[in-house]
């Protein structure tokens, strides 16, 4: 962690910086050192273009440069404790961090895109009935540094594994990115400006955290907004969301129309189905008379089963029918593939697996959740 390692050792962590800190930190140390300008360069493409784990590996740099540069500054590279590769493509890697924590990510191809599906916290507080994240708690942030280090160590991974370029970036892992938003803003502009991944390109998906999406839309940069809405009323969306008690629809809503109005962005609504709970054709009507005001498109994803919660995705036909709905009342659908299931990389999934604690209290309260939720939706 930057923090943590800037007290303990007094260096600075590099990655996690903003471009421009970066800069001007390397510019001071190598004036100080007498050492001309374009070594700040050097680095810098070291840093942002080749994914360097060390200064080590800065071979362009002198030895005694490299050694000096490891006592000033460190760089947060996790480390890499295993690879899954699914039978679809998909890879999925857990992240070990400096204090132990693990995380994942997942590199999902499909066509001619790579897309990595990153975390921004560890565990987390959110609390949603269905994902096994929620049902494991919540940990800590990630930093920055932390944030950056899953692209940087994917992009390292995937060119030696020659799985290709990663072209999309989406928020999708371990975590609500809009409840860390003091590592994930910086870590958007890194990735953006630093690392050259375009802003349309990467996508923030969130459960509804509402300050923190009026936040992102005053933003310059175009990233893109996912909306995790799983229900299209409030009585049914507070049994499966528990944020909807805090930001209730009309809240939301109306914090989505800043949004649009601040950058014309196409919001995706995500929808995960389940059986008898919120897969209704009925539902899929409210739901196009909610959100038909946007230009938005809605992804349907079956729901993927996770120990817990005695609950079915919803069946083909079923998913279909509702995808019919809002098609015909004009809004875009698409079915979504869970992918990565048998390496447990699929929604919801992630580091589930790797728990040793036992789940927090509040999972007695996501119990008497469930039956409310699967008593109040079905047709
Ligand atoms: N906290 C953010 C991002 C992480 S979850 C959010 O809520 O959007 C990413 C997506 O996976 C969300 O749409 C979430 O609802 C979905 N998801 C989580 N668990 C799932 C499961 N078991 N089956 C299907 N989708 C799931």
């Amino acid at each position: 962690m930057a923090e943590q390692d800037r007290a303990e050792t007094g260096r600075v962590e590099l990655l996690g910086l903003p471009a421009e800190e970066a800069e001007r930190a390397l510019a001071e140390h190598f004036n100080a050192r007498g050492q001309r300008p374009y070594r700040v360069r050097q680095v810098r493409a070291w840093l942002y273009e080749r994914d360097v784990l060390s200064f080590e590996e800065m071979t362009d740099l002198p030895t005694a440069e490299r050694a000096a540069l490891g006592e000033r500054f460190a760089l947060a590279t996790p480390e890499l404790v295993t690879t899954a590769r699914s039978a679809d493509g998909t890879a999925k890697h857990l992240w070990r961090m400096a204090d132990g924590e693990l995380v994942e990510s997942v590199l999902i191809p499909a066509g001619d895109r790579l897309t990595l599906c990153m975390s921004s916290q560890a565990g987390c507080a959110m609390a949603c009935v269905f994902c096994a994240t929620g049902w494991s708690g919540y940990r800590r942030q990630l930093t920055t540094g932390e944030i950056v280090a899953q692209y940087r160590g994917s992009r390292r991974w995937a060119r030696e594994t020659a799985a290709g370029s990663i072209t999309n970036l989406v928020f999708m892992g371990m975590g609500e990115p809009l409840m860390n938003r003091k590592a994930v803003f910086p870590a958007l502009s890194l990735l953006n400006h630093s690392y050259g991944v375009g802003a349309r390109r990467i996508t923030v998906s969130t459960v509804g955290v509402v300050p923190g999406i009026l936040e992102l839309a005053l933003r310059p940069e175009q990233f893109r907004l996912a909306v995790s809405l799983h229900a299209p009323n409030h009585e049914l969306r507070q049994s499966i969301v528990p944020i909807e008690r805090k930001h209730p629809i009309p809240e939301l809503m109306a914090a989505l129309r800043e949004f649009e109005a601040a950058g014309g962005r196409r919001i995706t609504f995500e929808y995960t189905m389940i059986e008898g709970v919120n897969d209704a054709p009925a539902l899929a009507e409210e739901l196009a008379s909610l959100i038909g005001e946007f230009h938005a498109h809605v992804n349907l994803i079956p729901y993927n089963p996770i120990p817990g919660p005695d609950w079915r995705p919803s069946p083909p036909l079923r998913l279909r029918r509702f995808a019919e709905v809002l098609v015909e009342r004009g809004i875009e659908a698409t079915v979504r593939e869970p992918r990565g299931r048998d390496i447990a990389a699929a929604c919801g999934q992630l580091r589930a697996e790797h728990e040793t604690k036992a789940p927090k209290p509040y999972l007695q309260l996501h119990r008497g959740d469930e039956g409310a939720a699967g008593s109040g939706a079905a047709d």
